[in-house]
This record gives structure tokens, C-alpha cells and sequence, in this order.
């Protein structure tokens, strides 16, 4: 089994993931079990969440029907992006900046393009401070995320449209904006096990995949209060053009780029 997923570039580790989640036991347990033998119905639920995953390449977050994000149980579904690890690491840096920049203070926060509302979900559990907006484009995944902010008890306001448009529209304005828009470039190799059961119209940012930031950028002073922070993740390449957006768009802003856990450049932060 192992070696078969090795031979087809998947991972060992799904594997594992998926056989302990299915078993609901942790590490230490189902490893001290290795010997007992295994109930046939158990098995059958096994061998099916495998076959899944190694002959159709289904991701195992698909599999299991959900995902962990920043400690939540988060739904997942073709409809949303599987929430990627770094983007955890986004969520402390809101925290982190808001802690340096309000101190303790009230504020609102919008997260564009929720997705499966996981960093807007993430936010408003873990600081009482935070009155969380989220918006996405697309009505599937705001379900997926009005489901999600249920499941984990959030309060979380969703409105539906494209980027910035209906918080304008309401005339909206908020203290902390965060996202992690769209950002591979369109014609960038994607695995096909994204390309194939991740949406599109979450993964694809326009030629360069800046598109979306230079809308937000571009726009964002119209929601924004006088002090505000702007968080996003990005690709790794585009350290220089991020920063380039940031002074042009916000040219007396203190910009920075920090990078994630593998050393990779990830995130813009702008302090107004
Ligand atoms: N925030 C989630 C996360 O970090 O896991 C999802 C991020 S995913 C990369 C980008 C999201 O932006 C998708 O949910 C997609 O539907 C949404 N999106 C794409 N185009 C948009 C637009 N024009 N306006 C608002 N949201 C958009
Ligand atoms: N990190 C995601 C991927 O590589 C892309 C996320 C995004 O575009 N924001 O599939």
C-alpha cells in the first residue's frame, strides 16, 4: 500500500491520516493495536477511503468530508479551497499585528474571499475584539462557510459579491482586512490533484496571479478606517511586486513581507 503510493508521487502520509481519522484513534493508540486484528466492517471502511485515494486521487480531506484549520473541524467540499497550512500561520500574524497595533481594542475585520470560511472562522474564535465580516463570490462556498461558522459555534457575517464591491456598496468600513485571494497564475502548472477537485475560481489569479491584489489594493481606502493593517498571503515569487503594489496603493504605509515555515516569502503586511 505504502509502496504504491510512493511509486504514483502520493503520499505515505494520507494514508496514515486517513486510517487514524477513520479509526478515531490518535497515534499512540493505533500504534499499540498494529496487532489486534482489524473488524471486517472497519476494513471495508478502509479499503474504500484507500481506493479513493490511490486509484481516483481523491484528496483525503475530500475522503473524510473535512479538514482541521487552525484546531477547528472545518467542512470541506469541491466547492471551496482545502485550507493550506501557511494560511494557519496568516491567521497568528492578524493576531499578532492586531495585538501591536489596537492593544485589546474593539475592531472590525473583513476576510475576502472566505472560501470555506476558514481564516474569518479562525478569527472570530480566537479573539473577543474581532467583529468578523467574510465575503466570497461564490454562494457555494459561502454555504460551505455559513455551515462551518454553524458547526463551530462563530459568529461570522457572509455577504455574497465580487471583492469589494458590496462592502462599498453598504458603505462598510473596517480596521483589519485579510485575504488570501486567488493567486497562481493562469497558465501555472497545477498537480492534478488540486486542478482536478479544487475550484478554479479559487486557485487562478490572472496572468501574473496579482489580479486580485491590485483590485483590493486599489480599492481598499474605500473601506478602510483612517488606522487600519491589510493582511494577505501570496505566492512565494512575488515578494517585489507585492511590495510594489503596497507603496504604490499606500505609499506613506510601513510594508512588509514576512515569510512562512519553510522559509518561502507568503505574506504582506501594511500598517496605515
Ligand atoms: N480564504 C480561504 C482560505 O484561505 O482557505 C479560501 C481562499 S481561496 C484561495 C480564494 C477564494 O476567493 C475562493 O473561495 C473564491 O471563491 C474567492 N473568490 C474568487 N474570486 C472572487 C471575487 N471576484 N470576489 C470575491 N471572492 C472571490
Ligand atoms: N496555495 C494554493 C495552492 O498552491 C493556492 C492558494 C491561492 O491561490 N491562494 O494550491
Amino acid at each position: 500500500m505504502g509502496k504504491k503510493a510512493l511509486e504514483q508521487n502520493l503520499e505515505q502520509e494520507a494514508i496514515k491520516i486517513l486510517v487514524l481519522e477513520l479509526s478515531q484513534m490518535d497515534g499512540a493508540t493505533f500504534f499499540a493495536k498494529l496487532n489486534t486484528e482489524i473488524p471486517n466492517e472497519q476494513m471495508i471502511i478502509f479499503d474504500h477511503a484507500i481506493n479513493l485515494y490511490l486509484n481516483f486521487h481523491m484528496p483525503v480531506q475530500h475522503i473524510l468530508g473535512y479538514s482541521y484549520f487552525y484546531g477547528y473541524k472545518l467542512k470541506v467540499s469541491n466547492k471551496v479551497l482545502i485550507p493550506r497550512p501557511e494560511t494557519e500561520e496568516l491567521v497568528s500574524y492578524v493576531m499578532q499585528t492586531y495585538d501591536e497595533v489596537f492593544d485589546q481594542k474593539n475592531v472590525d475585520v473583513v476576510d475576502i474571499g472566505t472560501g470555506s470560511g476558514a481564516i474569518a472562522i479562525a478569527l472570530a474564535k480566537e479573539e473577543k475584539h474581532f467583529k468578523v465580516v467574510a465575503t466570497d463570490i461564490s454562494e457555494e462556498a459561502l454555504e460551505v462557510a455559513k455551515e462551518n461558522a454553524l458547526l463551530n459555534d462563530a459568529q461570522v457575517e457572509f455577504i455574497q459579491g465580487d471583492m469589494l464591491e458590496p462592502l462599498i456598496a453598504r458603505n462598510l468600513k473596517f480596521d483589519i482586512l485579510v485575504s488570501n485571494p486567488p493567486y497562481i497564475p493562469n497558465e501555472e502548472y497545477v498537480e492534478d490533484i488540486v486542478k482536478n477537485n479544487e475550484p478554479s475560481i479559487a486557485l487562478f489569479g490572472g496572468s501574473d496571479g496579482l489580479d486580485f491584489y491590485d483590485i483590493i489594493l486599489r480599492n481598499a481606502h474605500k473601506i478602510l478606517k483612517e488606522k487600519a493593517i491589510l493582511l494577505f498571503e501570496h505566492s512565494y515569487s512575488k515578494k517585489k511586486e507585492m511590495l510594489e503594489l503596497a507603496h504604490k496603493y499606500f505609499p506613506k504605509a510601513k510594508a512588509e513581507v514576512i515569510k512562512d515555515l519553510n522559509g518561502k516569502d507568503r505574506f504582506l503586511i501594511i500598517i496605515c
